[in-house]
């Protein structure tokens, strides 16, 4: 740790309470006249901090010896406010004191969010901070912050986006044309929030299809009239598939938002569920049944990305209130259980079909199940079989 240099030559910042005296030198503003306030009836000129400029600021006197005496002009950098700014949010109303209780129930922070850029020196001030507070009794938080992401940047043609390069885009004329809600679909999609971001306009146009085609399956959903109730011990293997299909996105989705902030693959799976969801055909009072727990979960693991267009599918789908406020969809870990899988069937290697077995099939069921496959037979034919290779899960190879 060096010194640290916290005056700044400028109008805007923190007034450091010093007064100046030609006898006694640097004089602490005392106790009782903190804070002083930095004055805003100044006149910026461009030619430095209009602060030296103002004599109703800086003509005062002495704590000490009550004589003349100036204020100091300077004022603190600008990490005085931004390294513990959050802290102070919890309790802006408070003007007795810097911090009061509600510091303590609120901090630390869950998650900041800032550009890289800024994050070692802001880092550093702002743990120095809050220790500080912390051992001046105003704070019980250790630390003040429990996880940072810092943001990556927009990228327009392989460069940073810039005022100065007159390369930035500005989203309204998109938003004009096609929404909010595809834009921001096209945002989070595009990059995971850490990373950059490379602006395209056409992949707007992607998110824009794939917007209207959840519309349309809702719409085609609805007009059927109201589903029935889900009974997920009465349902065939197709009903059951897509509900493995909409619980394991759940799962995925789950890590993806709350931990993993990869917000770009929360998209990308309920594109892909969405693709599953349009090939189920089923029409009968269960399948109806499976296809409304399906649309609500894209609906709802869509609502924080494109808030919007899901609160007018969440109403259509027959509910009430905003969807923002809903629970976040649970994964039901019983639809995640597999009772059937497909195993591909190898004879010498090479790829001669697939068989569908009970997932908890004993060795020697497969064996027998495989032996008797008829396209496995012919080209079995009388060899012996040396070797017969399971592959858990995946596939079986008949080595002859
Ligand atoms: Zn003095």
């Amino acid at each position: 740790m060096r010194d640290w240099g916290v005056s700044r030559q400028r109008y805007w910042g923190c007034p450091i309470p010093i007064i100046n005296c030609p006898d006694c030198g640097a004089v602490p503003v005392p106790e009782a006249d903190l804070p002083v306030i930095l004055p805003t009836d100044v006149t910026v000129d461009a030619t430095g901090s209009p602060l030296k400029k103002l004599a109703a600021f800086i003509e005062t006197t002495c704590p000490k010896c009550h004589g003349r005496a100036e204020r100091e002009t300077d004022t603190f950098d600008t990490f005085f406010e931004s390294s513990w700014y959050f802290a102070r949010y919890t309790c802006a109303d408070q003007h007795g004191a810097m911090l009061d209780e509600r510091a303590d129930y609120w901090m630390p922070v869950d998650q900041y969010i800032g550009g890289i850029e800024h994050a070692v020196l802001h880092l550093l001030y702002a743990r120095f901070f809050n220790k500080l507070m912390r051992d001046a009794g105003l704070l019980k938080a250790d630390e003040p912050f429990t996880s940072l992401l810092t943001q990556g940047m927009v990228l327009k043609d392989g460069a940073k986006m810039s005022k100065s390069k007159g390369n930035t885009v500005d989203p309204q004329g998109l938003i004009d044309r096609y929404g909010a809600d595809t834009v921001r679909l096209f945002t989070m999609q595009a990059a995971p929030p850490d990373q950059s971001l490379e602006w395209s306009d056409s992949a707007v146009e992607g998110a824009s299809r794939f917007l209207k085609r959840l519309w349309k399956r809702v719409g085609e959903h609805v007009a059927a009239g109201p589903a029935s109730a889900l009974r997920g011990d009465a349902l065939n293997d197709a009903q059951k598939g897509l509900r493995l299909q909409v619980h394991a996105t759940l799962a995925k989705v789950n890590d993806d938002m709350g931990r993993r902030y990869t917000f770009n693959n929360v998209v990308s799976a309920n594109m892909e569920l969405l693709n599953e969801i349009y090939k189920f055909a089923d029409t009968s009072a269960q399948g109806r049944a499976v296809m409304q727990e399906a649309l609500e979960a894209v609906v709802l693991m869509l609502s924080p990305i494109v808030p919007h267009i899901t609160h007018t599918l969440w109403h259509a789908l027959g509910h009430q209130g905003a969807v923002v406020y809903c629970a976040w969809p649970v994964c039901d870990e019983s639809a995640l259980v597999q009772e059937q899988i497909t195993l591909v069937v190898q004879v010498n290697g090479k790829v001669r079909g697939k068989i569908n077995v009970a997932a908890n099939s004993a060795r020697s069921d497969i064996e027998a199940l495989v032996l008797s496959e008829p396209n496995v037979r012919k080209h079995v034919q009388d060899r012996p079989v040396k070797k017969f290779i399971v592959v858990p899960g995946k596939l079986v190879n008949v080595v002859a």
